[in-house]
């Protein structure tokens, strides 16, 4: 028998997020209010979010400690998560590189988002919030809010990407489950979607689109908040449990990896994994690399412009410094609706523009040729935004092999396939593009 997995008990799982901010090469350029152009201030905010995440929006502490129901809640989506080593994997590339993966997909509701979702809920019901609006766009965020919604006792409203709405009609099934209401997006109940079904009946609808109207329907509620399943600091730092223990894992492995990947769409699955890293590597100089990777298709980090923008599409928040397509993009409806974002997070575009997160990106095609080997090697099916990470791990322990070096390669896996299969069938049908 070969070990493949490194796992931690109950009591070693990390009892503190980890905040990057105070640890930023420079400090990060604060939201602005887009009528001032003035940075935006805390009570701006609390039409919105509740105090306590608005304060974690905005601290300046390295560690924030994570509150007792909100670490039990984390025993019930299977947190500490193993690291994985790929031995078979290796073994089909011939490389000498160790491949290391963090099973983030096993989560009952298929993905990372659970970390922050339980957190988020956990702040609202505390500040007697009674029901939360969100956006989703392949439905994990809105799967992962609804099963924290129901633990905790609230009320949910998801407003879906209507092409992910259509393309994974189980997702939808999973939040009704959970007990949440789930309309797709442009809908008929708030103005804008009115608004854009009247220029176009059949609109595919997009992430910028849903924050929109998840927006205007908490505004409208009064006695709603309204939650964001990536992109803010607080989601970023709510991630972090991930690379903490991955941290740990690595220390009982004896090894330190060369190289950390993780896909991005918003980037909070690749800031949870890199972020406790990349606070080391800042303060001891560590020799790391760190691969952020997207789709050529919403090439955000790799061709998007460093500037303030909306992080929606009917310009409702703050104005945002952060790598963006702009506010009005609409993707083409790849698999990865997880990935199909037109901005990215203000911390991880600007270790990006400080050239400290290398981004890179993929096609459709080659990313889901990955997933069949990395699948055929582990038994795991990946979600297609998962298949980016896997894609540039691949390619990397192959550099690896032409250099002969016995490279540490980890990647986030960010969450399974299961209910992606729709992407796969086209894959083998050979009509994927
Ligand atoms: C949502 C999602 C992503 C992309 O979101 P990030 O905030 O960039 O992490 C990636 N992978 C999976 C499985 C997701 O559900």
């Amino acid at each position: 028998m070969r070990p493949i997995r490194t796992v931690l008990s109950p009591e070693e799982m990390p009892k503190k997020w980890y905040n990057i901010l105070p640890d930023l090469p420079k400090p990060l350029p604060p939201p602005l209010n887009p009528a001032t152009k003035e940075p935006i201030s805390p009570t701006d905010l609390e039409a919105i979010f509740p105090k306590s995440l608005i304060a974690q929006e905005m601290s300046q502490d390295s560690y924030v400690d994570i509150p007792e129901e909100v670490l039990d809640a984390y025993l019930m989506v299977t947190r500490p998560s193993p690291l994985q080593r790929a031995i078979r994997l290796e073994e089909k590339l011939k490389t000498p590189a160790k491949i290391y993966f963090k099973r983030e997909d096993l989560s009952p509701a298929g993905s990372h988002k659970t970390n922050t979702a339980l957190a988020q809920v956990y702040y609202n019901l505390k500040e007697g919030v009674q029901k939360l609006t969100t956006e989703t766009g392949a439905g994990q965020w809105g799967s992962a809010l609804s099963l924290a919604c129901n633990h905790f006792g609230l009320d949910c409203q998801v407003f879906m990407v209507r092409a992910s709405y259509d393309q994974k009609p189980y997702r939808r099934e999973v939040m009704r489950l959970f007990g949440s209401e789930v309309n797709p997006s442009p809908s008929t109940i708030t103005e804008f979607g009115k608004k854009l079904l009247a220029e176009d009946k059949n609109h595919p609808g997009s992430l910028g689109i849903a924050i929109s109207e998840a927006l205007e329907a908490c505004v409208k509620d009064g006695k709603a908040k309204y939650s964001l399943g990536s992109v803010l600091n607080h989601v970023m730092m709510h991630q972090t449990i991930i690379g903490q223990e991955t941290m740990l894992q690595f220390e009982k492995l004896g090894e330190q990896p060369d190289h950390l990947v993780g896909c991005v769409g918003g980037g909070s699955n690749f800031a949870g994994f890199t972020f406790p890293f990349i606070g080391q590597k800042l303060k001891k100089n560590l020799d790391m690399d760190f691969v952020a990777v997207e789709p050529k298709s919403v090439p955000t980090l790799t061709g998007g412009k460093y500037e303030y923008d909306f992080g929606d599409t009917a310009e409702m928040t703050p104005l945002l410094m952060m790598y963006t397509l702009g506010h009005a993009f609409v993707p083409s409806p790849i698999h990865a609706g997880g990935l199909r974002y037109h901005g990215a997070a203000p911390t991880v575009s600007a270790l990006v523009n400080e050239g400290i997160v290398r981004p890179v990106s993929y096609q459709q095609t080659e990313v889901f040729e990955a997933a069949a080997t990395f699948a055929r090697a582990e038994g795991i099916i990946p979600a297609p935004e998962t298949n980016h990470a896997i894609k540039a791990a691949i390619d990397l322990a192959l550099e690896a092999k032409k250099s002969n070096e016995e490279k540490v390669i980890a990647f986030n896996f960010s969450g399974h396939g299961l209910l992606d299969l729709a992407g796969y069938q086209q894959y083998l049908d050979g009509t994927l593009t």
